[in-house]
């Protein structure tokens, strides 16, 4: 039978890298779930809708069509056509992201779009984001909820952005994280029956392996 493994976190903790390796190593389907609310707030932006105003985003969310390719040594991102795997990592996207996924009507829609994708994977799939065990995928076979101190996320991050310094990146990354957790709907939170993996001290490679041998369990 497919296997659903979701895996949740803040950024920084290494939750891409080890989706995606995880899915490759496993024959598995991936999906960046951040990679979807990324890509209906660069929509946003694009068209001119006002991320501070929730009644545009809730009347425009339906609009475009966002398609994810689900191969883990390749994933890829579109907007009603458009590669935006680029566009959706901008300083920009990234400062209106938590703004635009907190209005429900998104929440909704992404969701619905994340259950189907997960529903047609022939061997199943990583699902990688912030509420995957906890609302999206409830019966997921395994959950995995992704920890690091904020000094360890914001190193890896700036290591990611180049010429970015550690304590700014800091700064970004403690503000996305209070807005991510703060909302009503669907808050960042672990899953009661998710097992909780402490990156801080481990290597990607250790957090890879530590999360096949729970799938292999
Ligand atoms: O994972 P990434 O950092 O790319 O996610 C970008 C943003 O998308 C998060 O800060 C959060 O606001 C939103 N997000 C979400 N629910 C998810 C995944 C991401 O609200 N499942």
């Amino acid at each position: 039978a497919a296997v659903i493994v979701a895996i949740d976190g803040p950024s920084g903790t290494g939750k891409s890298s080890t989706s995606k390796s995880v899915a490759a190593q496993l024959g598995l389907s991936y999906l960046d779930t951040g990679a979807q609310y990324r890509a209906i707030t660069w929509w946003m932006v694009s068209n001119g809708i006002d991320v501070t105003d929730p009644s545009a985003i809730a009347a425009a969310a339906g609009k475009p069509e966002i398609v994810s390719g689900t191969d883990p040594s390749a994933p890829t991102i579109t907007v009603d056509g458009t590669d935006v795997a680029g566009p959706i990592r901008t300083q920009e996207v990234t400062s209106k992201v938590s703004a635009v996924s907190a209005v429900p009507e998104v929440r909704t829609r992404i969701t619905e779009l994340q259950r189907s994708i997960a529903k047609s994977a022939q061997r199943g799939i990583v699902v990688e984001g912030r509420d995957i065990g906890t609302t999206v995928l409830p019966d997921a076979d395994l959950k995995i909820f992704l920890t690091a101190s904020p000094e360890a996320r914001a190193a890896r991050r700036s290591g990611e952005l180049k010429g970015v310094d550690v304590a700014a990146t800091r700064e970004a990354l403690i503000k996305r994280d209070a807005a991510d957790s703060g909302r009503k709907t669907s808050p960042l939170a672990k899953a009661d029956d998710a097992v909780e993996v402490d990156t801080t001290e481990l290597t990607l490679k250790q957090v890879i392996e530590c999360v096949v041998t729970l799938i292999e369990e």
